[in-house]
């Protein structure tokens, strides 16, 4: 398992962080990621947070997204990571926030896996994001799946993949993944679920689909919050345990810095 924290935001989120971290500690993950805000809004709290990561005795994965940035730029962040002894990258092309019109350097993540095995040959171990029900600015799911490809090609040595609930959708993208000769291991993401309505609105942004059936029951609950975390927990674990037994590589938890469902869903999965 790995873990997905964004950096906190003042004290008491990173007394809290540092909480969940901690019991998060028995499962072992194998790395503890850490988000990068659009257009690099969070860069110097991503860094400190990465470094206390590592510190700590994690292997810290930071997130570098590209858009908006320069060469230069990504080049002094590979050589902090390098000092602060990081050798894992989630390498992405990000979203432009709002308001930043200028695209930087770089327009998509292939470019920026490239650009890093260039200037730091495989020092890093790259992980690239993946679409199962593709990405929503994407034209098509083949151009999608190529530009994927891309990513793999550049030198990326494994792949994430955006939370889903459909498995058929993730076996199909594994299934198109191989059929284009494509071999590293691509560890889905898991999102465990807390509140609906944040879930819906989070996925709608981001594309990925909550299946009828499971939008129907949730809605049901109306502001029933037990019955949403006993309903979500059910349906994630059942993800989980079809996951692993189709020989998932890995499960990476987007944890939204908490632990709790986190831990109960490896609880129930007999991880750790
Ligand atoms: P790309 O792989 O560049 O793809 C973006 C779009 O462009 C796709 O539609 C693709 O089909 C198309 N495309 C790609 N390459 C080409 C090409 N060469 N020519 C033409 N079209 C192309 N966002 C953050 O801001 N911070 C984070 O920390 C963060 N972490 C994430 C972690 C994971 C595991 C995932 C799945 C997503 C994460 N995101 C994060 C969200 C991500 O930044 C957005 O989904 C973003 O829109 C795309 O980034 P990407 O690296 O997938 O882009």
């Amino acid at each position: 398992v790995s873990f997905e924290f964004s950096p906190p935001k003042g004290p008491k989120s990173e007394a809290a962080l540092w909480e969940n971290i901690a019991k998060l500690e028995p499962l072992a993950p194998s790395f503890v990621s850490v988000t990068y805000g659009a257009g690099g809004s969070t860069r110097e709290r991503t860094l400190a947070t990465v470094h206390e990561i590592a510190s700590a005795g994690y292997s810290a994965a930071p997130h570098l997204s590209c858009i908006g940035a320069t060469r230069e730029s990504i080049r002094e962040l590979l050589a902090t990571f390098q000092a602060q002894g990081v050798r894992r990258i989630v390498a992405l092309r990000g979203d432009l926030p709002s308001g930043m019109a200028d695209p930087g350097e770089f327009r998509y993540a292939n470019e920026l896996v490239a650009f890093i095995r260039r200037e730091t040959g495989d020092t890093f171990h790259l992980n690239v994001a993946a679409y199962p029900e593709w990405h929503p600015q994407a034209r098509t799911p083949r151009d999608d799946l190529l530009n994927f490809k891309r990513k793999m090609d550049a030198g990326a040595n494994a792949a994430i993949t955006q939370y889903f609930y459909n498995i058929d959708a993730f076996e199909n993208f594994i299934n198109e993944a191989h059929a284009l000769g494509i071999t590293a291991p691509i560890i889905p993401g898991i999102m465990p679920i807390g509140s609906f309505s944040k879930l819906a609105r989070f996925s709608d942004a981001c594309g990925a689909e909550i299946p009828r059936w499971m939008r129907k029951t949730f809605e049901s609950f109306g502001d029933d919050t037990a019955s949403i975390e006993a309903f979500g927990l059910d349906v994630v674990t059942e993800l989980c345990q079809q996951l692993i037994a189709r020989g998932a590589p890995g499960l990476h938890f987007y944890t939204m810095n908490q632990s709790r469902l986190t831990l109960e869903i490896c609880r129930r999965l007999s991880i750790g």
